[in-house]
């Protein structure tokens, strides 16, 4: 049976879960909590309520809603997302668990802000990358740092492991929130900027030692919407996922709603562009199977 997978149980990924479950596919979501509306207060500018209801509330709602209708839902934090081996589906990556798709909506919130770390921005591109799938090959018989302490950071340092001679894992300051293997060598000072000319040369660190490395992989916190789709090879525009009219991504059958497609960051916004996703991936299932 056809599988759609939705990434993220705000208002756009419930809304998309609700048009799939009634459009007859099976759909499941995957979330670690509710986001952005967990910090709203009090919303008054949404439709359908006499008083003023709390985000909470409001997330609340829609995800009984969604589970009444036949929508699954799992907690687990995502760390990867591409297409399967065969390149007939997808495959999203969990902390412990892999899953199977026809079809994936991403809706998982606002993109991160990065951090303001000299030479980040302007070495993307140049040794600086948000995803080890893609490029640890190039990497091969070089040494290449990943910054980050937590599952993510792990993530992508275990992917890097079997190409690069050596990996660095940068914590910047914080404790590492995971063992990482001894196989890799953990610098947990602060970072004050990611050096090079030409291409990454170096992690700078407080003190102003520079350890050298030819590639840097920025896994800071969770994968956040960007990382996510940069994994699957979609194409960003300042930052946020560019999309059609019908929520489509660049790549066939993968679709984004809500805050991580830009524009207006609310709830009314992020309830239509999940609404449209949630057809489109029925539809594209349905044309696929
Ligand atoms: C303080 C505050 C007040 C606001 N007030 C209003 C208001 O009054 N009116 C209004 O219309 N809007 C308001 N908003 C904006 C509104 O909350 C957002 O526009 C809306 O929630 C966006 O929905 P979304 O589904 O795109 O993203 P989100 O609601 O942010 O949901 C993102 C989902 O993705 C999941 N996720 C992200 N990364 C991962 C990962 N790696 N693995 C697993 N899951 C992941 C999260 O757990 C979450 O379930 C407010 C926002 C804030 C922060």
């Amino acid at each position: 049976m056809a599988k759609i997978l939705i990434l993220g149980s705000g208002p756009a990924g419930v809304s998309a879960a609700l048009y799939a479950v009634r459009g007859g596919v099976e759909t499941t979501v995957i979330s670690q909590g509710i986001g952005a509306l967990a910090k709203a207060e009090h919303i008054e500018n949404y439709y359908g309520f006499a008083d003023a209801v709390s985000g909470r509330e409001l997330a609340e709602a829609g995800i009984s809603g969604a589970k009444r209708l036949g929508v699954q839902f799992v907690a687990a934090e995502v760390i990867g997302l591409g297409m399967n081996e065969n390149l007939t589906g997808f495959q999203v990556q969990t902390t412990d668990s892999r899953f199977e798709a026809d079809s994936v909506v991403l809706a998982t919130g606002a993109a991160r802000r990065q951090p303001k770390l000299p030479g980040l921005k302007e070495l993307e591109g140049r040794g600086v990358s948000y995803c080890a799938v893609c490029d640890a090959f190039f990497y091969r018989g070089k040494e290449a740092a990943v910054l980050g302490g937590g599952e993510y950071a792990l993530h992508e340092a275990d992917t890097l492991l079997p190409h690069a001679a050596k990996v660095h894992v940068f914590t910047d300051g914080s404790a590492p929130e995971v063992d990482f293997p001894a196989a890799m060598t953990l610098h947990t000072e602060k970072i004050t900027a990611i050096q090079g000319e030409k291409r990454v040369q170096g992690v700078e660190l407080a003190g102003g030692k520079i350890v050298p490395v030819a590639g840097v992989f920025v896994a800071y916190g969770t994968a956040g919407s960007g990382d996510l789709a940069r994994k699957a090879g979609a194409i960003l525009q300042e930052n946020s996922i560019a999309v059609d009219r019908a929520m489509a991504t660049n790549i066939p059958g993968l679709f984004a709603a809500g805050d991580c497609t830009g524009g207006l960051l609310q709830v009314a916004k992020a309830v239509y562009e999940g609404a449209v996703a949630g057809l489109s991936a029925v539809k594209y299932v349905r044309r696929s199977h």
